[in-house]
Formats: structure tokens, sequence, C-alpha cells
């Protein structure tokens, strides 16, 4: 275990102070400071803790300081007393964070799952996901990397004594961490053996995208099996093959995966392989909108389409929503009447509402009657703060397609 040389630096921290006017959102625990709202900034570096101040010298809270960032700084913990921000504060978030799941799953089930969630958690900067025995580590700002050595303590102290730092950008947050990825404690040996509602993945954590799955869709796999049996499924960017596996364990007569991704389709085949079901499988390694434009109109009764976020930025937003657009229309248009189209956008800068105009738009393009059967979301593991709306970035939508 990597030495802790975190120093408490007790009270008096720098003090940022806002601009008469622009404490509102800070006020209403929105965890942001930009820029434009800063009248003093603090002497301090890059990654510090800092206060919070209104313009009229009251404390609102601390924070982890980014100079170079649009958004100045995070804020962790709101307060109008000053407070000791010491190796408790922190393993206590931990702790909090880890209650919430251990009351959420059966590890006999699934035993993987976020076990920090950033703002979700209060604790900005931050990404733990678990896959059985392993914590992966995301650290996204200079001021988490100041205080890793107390979450990775915390996190041993919860019993995970293999601890894996992941450093490449999966966010368009952030500077960039400085060291690679690597094993801070223990290494364990790949791939690891996961369990989620009772369906077997193996998962890399080392070489996989994201942390190594994406654990925001299992409440979404699980209900695309509910309606997969004796069914044709297109899985759509399927990377590992996560709905794909559900699906066919669920009994789906055919299913289809399709990544532009060589790696992601090998790791798909090896987990189709794994449930005993290649006789049932195809993978193709292909662009998806290639491939829907080429698929038959008569062929499949349920479609998935999970993208990766077309919008990485507020910027990209018009462009990400003709992407939408375009691959909802090919879904619309090649699924069987009847059908079941699973569609869903990951990207934070689409809110539900604007990706529902948009699937709306390309339903009336496709001139198909279509039906909300239910809208969804990340799951409770991925808790979203009230006062942060930036943090729902997992929408979707189930919809009959006649
Ligand atoms: N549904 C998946 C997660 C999808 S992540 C799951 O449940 O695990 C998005 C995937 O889309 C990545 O694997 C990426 O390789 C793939 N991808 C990105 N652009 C693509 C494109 N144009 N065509 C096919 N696959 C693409």
């Amino acid at each position: 275990m990597q030495k802790i040389d975190y120093i408490c630096p007790r009270m008096g921290y720098k003090k940022l102070i806002l601009k008469s006017g622009r404490e509102r959102s800070l006020v209403n625990r929105h965890p942001w400071v930009f820029s434009g709202a800063v009248k003093v900034l603090p002497e301090a570096e890059n990654g510090e803790i800092i206060e919070i101040h209104t313009n009229h010298k009251e404390l609102l809270g601390y924070g982890f300081f980014s100079p170079n960032s649009q958004i100045t700084c995070r804020v962790f913990e709101f307060c109008d007393q000053e407070i000791e921000l010491n190796e408790a504060y922190w393993i206590a978030k931990l702790q909090n964070a880890f209650g919430l799941r251990k009351n959420l799953f059966n590890p006999n089930e699934t035993n993987c799952y976020r076990l920090l969630h950033a703002e979700g958690d209060f604790f900005p900067g931050i990404i733990v996901d678990v896959y059985n025995e392993v914590a992966v580590v995301q650290v996204l700002i200079r001021g988490v990397e100041q205080i890793a050595a107390v979450v990775y303590k915390g996190l041993n102290q919860l019993g995970f004594k293999y601890i894996y730092l992941k450093t490449k950008q999966t966010t368009q947050l952030l500077e960039q961490v400085e060291q690679g990825s690597r094993w801070v404690a223990e290494s364990c040996p790949m791939p690891i053996e996961v369990l989620e509602h009772g369906v077997k993945f193996h998962v890399n954590v080392e070489t996989g995208q994201k942390t190594g799955f994406f654990i925001d869709q299992r409440e979404n796999r699980k209900l695309v099996a509910e309606w997969s049996k004796d069914k044709t499924v297109l899985n759509t960017f399927s990377y590992s093959g996560g709905f794909s596996v559900y699906a066919l364990e669920a009994g789906a007569s055919l299913v289809h995966s399709v990544d532009s991704s060589r790696d992601a389709i090998a790791l798909c085949d090896a987990n189709i392989e794994k449930a005993g079901m290649q006789h049932k499988h195809q993978s193709f390694t292909e662009d998806c909108f290639d491939f829907l434009k080429a698929a038959g109109s008569d062929f499949y009764d349920i479609i998935i389409l999970d993208p990766p976020a077309f919008a990485k930025n507020a910027r990209s937003v018009a462009n990400a929503a003709r992407g939408y657009q375009n691959l909802n229309f090919l879904g619309f248009h090649k699924i069987k009447k009847g059908g079941l189209l699973f569609t869903y956008s990951c990207s934070q800068h689409i809110d539900k509402d604007l990706f529902r105009k948009i699937v709306f738009s390309a339903a009336a393009d496709a001139k198909r009657n279509v039906r909300i059967l239910k809208q969804l979301s990340q799951p409770e593991d991925h808790p979203i703060n009230i006062y942060h709306p930036e943090g729902e970035y997992l929408k979707g939508l189930m919809l009959l397609v006649d």
C-alpha cells in the first residue's frame, strides 16, 4: 500500500470571493463555480482546497480549485461554519457511498457497481467502479489527485485490496492527470469474472473502455432481457456484448452485435462464448450507421441503439443532435412492425427533453406509429444530486413501433 502523505492543512484555506449577485446557484447548492462568477481569485495552486465566499464575506463551502478550467472550483462541502477536512472526513464520504450500495445489491447476483459517482456522491472529480474484489478509480481533477492516498486508504478499509487507478480521460471534463494507469496496491490478474443480475461477464479493467464495463446500463439490460424471448435482436454499439448476453440468456432466437472496434467485438465474442450462446449469435466489426443502412426492414424484433456520447461539449450539441436523429431514423426504418426500439443517449449536454424531441422527429421522418412504453435513466448507484441536473447524463426510451 502506498505511503499516506496527505497532510491536513487544518483551518484557514485561501478564499475565492464571488461577484455580487452571482452566488445564487451556489446558495442553491449547485457544486460548480464558473469563472465568470468570480470576483477575487485565491492565490492558490491548481488542485488546492479553497473556501468559497459571497461578496459579503459569508462562507458558502469548500471546493477544489481548478484555475485553468471554466469551472474554477468544484464544491464538495456546503457549510457556513469552518470545518476540519481531515482524513476521517474523506473516509466518511467513501463509507457513506458504500453504505448506499450495500443496500442496493445482493452480492450473489450483482458484484459490479459504481461505488462513487462524483457530484452524485458529493465528491466531484472522482469515480470509483467495483468489479468483484477490484476497485477502479478514475481521478478527473488535480484536487482529487492531491488526496488520492486517503481515497486508497479508505477503499482498503472497505475491504478492497486490489485498486486500479485509471487515468485515461473518458469525459470531456478536466485537466489531464499526470501519471499513467497502474495498480495502486496489489495487482489482480485479468480478466475479472463479474456478475450482474446473475449474468456472468469477463471484464478487463486494464485494457477495457471506461473502467472496463458500462455498468450504468445494468437495469436497461435486464429490461431488454424481459422482452427478448424468441425474438431477433440487433445490438448496435455493442461493446463487450452486455445487452447481447442478457437477450440470449433470456431466450432470444438470434442476436447480432455490431461495433466498429475490433477489441470490443473480441470481448463480446468471449462473453458470448462464456455463456455458451455462439450458435445464436453473430458479431460484426462494422460502423453501425452502415450496418443499419444495409439491414433489411423486416428482420429485427428488437433494436438497441446505445451509441457513445455524440455531444462531448456544449458547442457540439447541434451536430450531435443530427447524429442521434440519423441513427434513430435508421432504427425506426429497419425495425419490424410491432417491434421494440431501445434508444439511449449518454451525452450530458443533451437533456431528456431534447433527446425526446430528436427521437420524435426521427419517428416522424420514418413515418412510423411510435409509442413510449418506458422512459429510462441511469441506475441508483449513479445517483443524481438534485442540485446538479448535469449529473443526469443517461436517458433512454423504450418504444413500441408499429
Ligand atoms: N452498449 C454497450 C456500451 C456502448 S459504448 C454496453 O452495454 O456495454 C459505445 C460503443 O460504440 C463502443 O464500444 C465503441 O467502440 C462503439 N462505436 C463508436 N462509434 C461507432 C460506430 N460509428 N459504429 C460502431 N460502433 C461504434
